[in-house]
């Protein structure tokens, strides 16, 4: 039978680890969810009545994942949108184009 691994225990850089609740088959524990955790089950809320040694995904009853909230700054440079994602140009990374649609598409494809 595979093992408890440490991520299945813990938050991975206080973020993220790997879903415990065992899988089965054939009537034997064959290996773990292993999907997205990001904490232990609710207890208040309960959803997933199985048994879970450690982390668990939202589908097994631990909570759901954080957003990620961004602030990004539209503005007109010349003839071209820029779309800045930071406190300015230097510091920060920006995208440009004829568009702000564009101009934030090309932002998302430098973006972290
Ligand atoms: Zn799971």
């Amino acid at each position: 039978m595979a093992r408890c691994g440490k991520y299945h225990r813990e938050l991975v850089l206080g973020f993220a680890g790997r879903c415990s609740v065992p899988m089965w088959q054939g009537g034997v524990p064959a290996d773990f969810c292993d999907d997205p955790a990001f904490g232990r089950p609710e207890e208040r809320q309960r959803r997933y009545e199985g048994y879970v040694p450690g982390l668990a995904c939202y589908g097994h009853g631990g909570p759901s994942p954080p957003i990620k909230t961004v602030s990004i700054t539209l503005s007109l440079d010349g003839d071209q949108y820029c779309a800045l994602y930071g406190e300015n140009i230097q510091e920060g990374q920006a995208g440009f184009g004829d568009t702000p649609k564009q101009a934030i598409q090309d932002l998302i494809k430098i973006m972290p």
